[in-house]
């Protein structure tokens, strides 16, 4: 009997958001939000003053934290992006409340527009983004993680500030003018698919603004912007990512590049449309198709242009591309060039394992996710040749799934369990995207130091490229001085005060 095929999606017909995943995203405490209904641009002015910068022209000018800031220079100021915006000019007329309501004024003179004032402004509540993507892991996450997890926010503010991405359905008219006005440029859309019908499916909504529109607003304004593209294999590749791509092209360069990134299924998708996974076949497949239509692009424009996220090459079993032609890679939170970005200051660290090897053998354990084994390759070679043995410890993310192979999603319990079976090192290294920086807690909550006290075992993570992985191996190994500033990006130069 001869096999029929699938009848083909139809793309009109949304998914019913089901009662699973509506209870899943309301765990969000509601504060976190506002409703996707409400214009960012239209926020009341007035913002409270979270911290004033000790020594800071604002501490001179007698600041305090709980303030609110009003106006600068006659300008209302709603959030942190006016407080930029307006807070740049040399000579800054502020209009502010103290903590008793009262009104102040103060005048400041900088010597350069660059001075900084020493203000920082309580964080904005953002938008709730209002679809629900087929793909979106906030729709596939376990019960019981941290709030924050569960909440769906898209805010252009961050887009510009921060690099995340947005769909763009919650810009309104007055948003678009603001973003032109204050030429928040770059920002980060995630487009898909220029096919609406298409678009709205795989965003899980019924109405949004034309994709291409938002484009040509930006283009008509000269905002630049980056893009991503989520590939659900059978639903937006082929003939629609061809489509999709001539679109994007033609808007050169206001859109300045376009990362293509693998679905990413945990196995907690439940009540979502089925979605076939990304295999090593279908990897392997999507590149050899894709590869040449890239270059053709990149020779055209002079620079990589069309970018695939790292793990395609991982999960297709085959190296990832080496991007040493072009320094600044403008999708790297999107995991383009991450391996190229490690391997950067390879040179370095090989100067410094020359200089500074220990004089009895090391053993490190260096933890990574299931596909990433192959990466530590170079680096684990550069240290055989320094009397330090590094092996890697590939861990299978137990709590999302099999599926899940990004290094960001690692686990406490997952690494303390790899740990446990993997004894004797005398180091382990974790990859530091796995913490969150400010608190160093993993994705279950578990923090870096219960998991030293668990385990008992010398564990520290590695934040920056090679250099910063064998700097923190000699750390340990012979009591070389780390680079801090190198390696660990994140030291405070500011002091602030919050009282
Ligand atoms: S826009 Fe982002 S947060 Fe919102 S549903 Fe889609 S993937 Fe999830």
């Amino acid at each position: 009997m001869s096999k029929t095929a699938p009848p083909p999606p139809d793309y009109t017909r949304i998914s019913p958001v089901t009662p699973e995943i509506r209870r899943r995203v309301r765990r969000a405490d509601p504060s976190d939000t506002i409703s996707s209904g409400i214009s960012v641009a239209k926020a009341p002015v007035g913002v409270e003053i979270e911290a004033v910068a000790v020594g800071s022209l604002a501490a001179a000018a007698g600041i305090r934290p709980g303030w609110k800031l009003n106006r600068i220079n006659g300008h209302g100021i709603r959030d942190t992006v006016d407080f930029y915006f307006h807070g740049s000019d040399e000579e800054l007329d502020l209009e502010l409340d103290d903590s008793d309501g009262t009104a102040r004024r103060v005048f400041v003179e900088k010597k350069s527009p660059e001075e900084f004032l020493g203000l920082e402004l309580k964080q904005f509540t953002t938008q709730n983004c209002g679809c629900n993507c087929v793909f979106c892991f906030v729709h596939q996450l376990p019960d019981e993680m941290r709030k924050s997890l569960y909440v769906k926010d898209e805010d252009y503010r961050l887009s510009f500030m921060q690099g995340s991405y947005v769909t763009g359905v919650t810009l309104k008219p007055e948003d678009l003018d603001r973003i032109a006005t204050q030429r928040l440029s770059p920002i980060y859309l995630s487009v898909h698919a220029v096919d609406e019908v298409l678009r709205r499916w795989l965003l899980g909504i019924r109405k949004a603004t034309p994709i291409l529109d938002v484009l040509e607003f930006f283009r008509e304004n000269r905002i630049q912007v980056h893009t991503q593209i989520v590939l659900c294999p059978t639903h937006n590749d082929g003939a629609q990512l061809d489509r999709t791509l001539d679109a994007l092209v033609a808007l050169h360069p206001s859109v300045q590049s376009v990362a293509i990134v693998p679905l990413g299924m945990t196995k907690w998708r439940d009540g979502l449309p089925a979605l076939p996974p990304v295999t090593p076949e279908y990897a392997r497949q999507f590149i050899r198709r894709t590869t040449p239509r890239l270059r053709e692009i990149e020779r055209r424009f002079g620079e990589p242009f069309v970018l695939l996220a790292d793990e395609w090459y991982l999960i297709a079993g085959r190296k990832a591309p080496s991007y040493s032609k072009y320094p600044d890679l403008p999708q790297l939170e999107n995991g383009v060039g991450m391996v190229y970005h490690f391997y950067r200051d390879l040179r370095d660290a090989k100067r410094i394992l020359r200089d500074s090897a220990p004089d009895r053998p090391w053993r490190v354990g260096a933890v990574t996710s299931t596909l990433s084994v192959p990466v530590l390759e170079k680096i684990a070679a550069a240290c055989a040749d320094a009397n330090i043995e590094v092996t890697p410890l590939p861990t299978v993310n137990t709590l999302f799934g099999e599926t899940i192979h990004v290094t960001g999603l690692l686990t406490g319990q997952d690494i303390r369990r790899t740990i446990g079976e993997n004894p004797g090192f005398d180091q382990y290294l974790l990859p530091g995207n796995c913490l969150r920086r400010y608190d160093t807690k993993f994705l279950d909550e578990m923090t870096l130091a219960q998991l030293r006290t668990k385990t008992g075992a010398r564990i520290d993570p590695v934040l920056g490229g090679a250099r910063d992985f064998v700097e923190t191996i000699l750390e340990a190994a012979t009591g070389y001085r780390h680079d801090e500033a190198k390696g660990h990006a994140l030291a405070q130069t500011v002091h602030w005060s919050n009282s």
